[in-house]
């Protein structure tokens, strides 16, 4: 047998094939399969501004202007003004010195880490981080150190004993984790990246657009903008369309344009995105309601299912609902998608092994009356 039929075969056996899900339409958080109607929970639309009028115009009319495509990377032809108009607007945005635009999270991650980090330098990461971020570590060469999830008492025994060994020092962490929806201590984190001449970056793909005052992350809601050294997110969840981006001093964002292979050697985003993009950011600012009521409706949904005696984690619009065993997970999974409900079952070795899951990820696009059904559900099937 080869080694790829031999693969395959393995990971049917164990119950671990990946298959694709083509829907047939998607609208108003609610997602068509198979000709049955599902309301959504698994995808990261957090505001609903992939159907925002605003940004489908804006949209349209980038197309009609520039075209279809930016033709080239941002060093050759492909850089437009409208490039530089979402880094201005994206740097006002998040209160740093400059901003710079990528493709999108996975090649900012791992253009940005690999382009900073040398092997001679050490990279400290939350256990949990985004695959983008590990793959970025181990491009760079970089020695790498995970401390356990959230846990400042960890990263502080290893500073304590590895830093001193290596040239450049370097911390990552997420603002909002993807699976367990919760957040880590700031403010911590920037006081030992100070005690142990280190630098903060932080991923704040689920958080931006959702949390601070404006919008445009944790960074913001604790007050600690010029104490992070990178501050990466993305266009591509609250925000309703595509690409990243890294909220840097000017010094880093010319750093960044002079070594950094995913963004040197790859097409720019084209003029749709872009100004699709720039669109979304005018959204967050005038329309707070969205991620007022999404965190409202969050904290009601989390509170009721505790009410209800079951074990459920964070405090973001991410809600993970502790099930045990994966096969339980998938149960309740099919379960609830019988009740018209898609929410997909998380299981090792994504999470540990009797912490599988159902990852419900909310959107504007549930209503207080969907979320009271969704809880009567659930009550229902977790008897079976
Ligand atoms: C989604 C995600 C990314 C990748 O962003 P894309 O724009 O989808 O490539 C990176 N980091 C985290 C934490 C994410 O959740």
């Amino acid at each position: 047998m080869g080694r790829i039929e031999k693969f395959l075969l393995e990971r049917k056996n164990k119950n671990l094939f990946r298959t694709l899900h083509p829907a047939t339409s998607r609208s108003g958080g609610k997602i068509r399969l198979d000709g049955d109607e599902y309301l959504d929970f698994s995808s990261n639309d957090y505001l609903g501004l992939s159907e925002h009028p605003k940004l489908k115009e804006a949209s349209i009319k980038a197309t009609e202007k520039f075209g279809t495509s930016s033709s080239a990377s941002r060093l050759l032809s492909g850089d437009l003004e409208i490039h530089h108009q979402l880094e201005d607007k994206t740097a006002e945005f998040k209160g740093t010195q400059s901003a710079l635009v990528f493709n999108s999270g996975y090649q900012a991650n791992t253009g940005i880490i690999s382009s900073l980090c040398k092997k001679t330098d050490v990279v400290f990461f939350d256990k949990l981080s985004h695959a983008s971020i590990i793959d970025g570590i181990m491009l760079s060469g970089a020695r790498l150190f995970h401390f356990r999830h959230n846990d400042l008492d960890n990263l502080e025994h290893l500073l304590k004993r590895e830093r001193h060994n290596f040239d450049a020092s370097l911390i990552i962490t997420e603002t909002v984790f993807s699976m367990d929806g919760d957040m880590p201590p700031l403010k911590n984190l920037v006081a030992l990246k100070e005690k142990y001449d280190s630098m903060l970056m932080v991923d704040e793909a689920h958080a931006t657009g959702v949390f601070g005052k404006t919008g445009s992350g944790l960074v913001e809601a604790e007050g600690l903008t010029d104490c992070v050294d990178l501050i990466m997110g993305t266009f591509s969840k609250a925000l309703g369309s595509f690409g990243a981006y890294i909220a840097c001093s000017n010094e880093i964002k010319q750093y960044l344009i002079n070594t950094c292979r995913s963004f040197i050697y790859s097409t720019a985003l084209p003029p749709a995105v872009i100004a699709a993009n720039l669109a979304a950011l005018d959204v967050v600012r005038n329309e707070p309601v969205r991620r007022h009521t999404l965190l409202e409706n969050a904290n009601y949904f989390r509170q009721e299912l505790r009410k209800l005696g079951f074990e459920v984690l964070g405090a973001s619009q991410i809600v993970p609902l502790i099930v045990g065993e994966s096969q339980r997970a998938v149960m309740l999974s099919e379960a609830l998608g019988k009740k018209g409900c898609r929410v997909l079952p998380i299981r090792p070795p994504t999470v540990p092994a009797g912490k599988s899951r159902l990852r419900f990820s909310l959107t504007y696009h549930h209503s207080k009356n969907d979320l009271e059904k969704l809880i009567n559900d659930i009550r229902q099937i977790s008897r079976l």
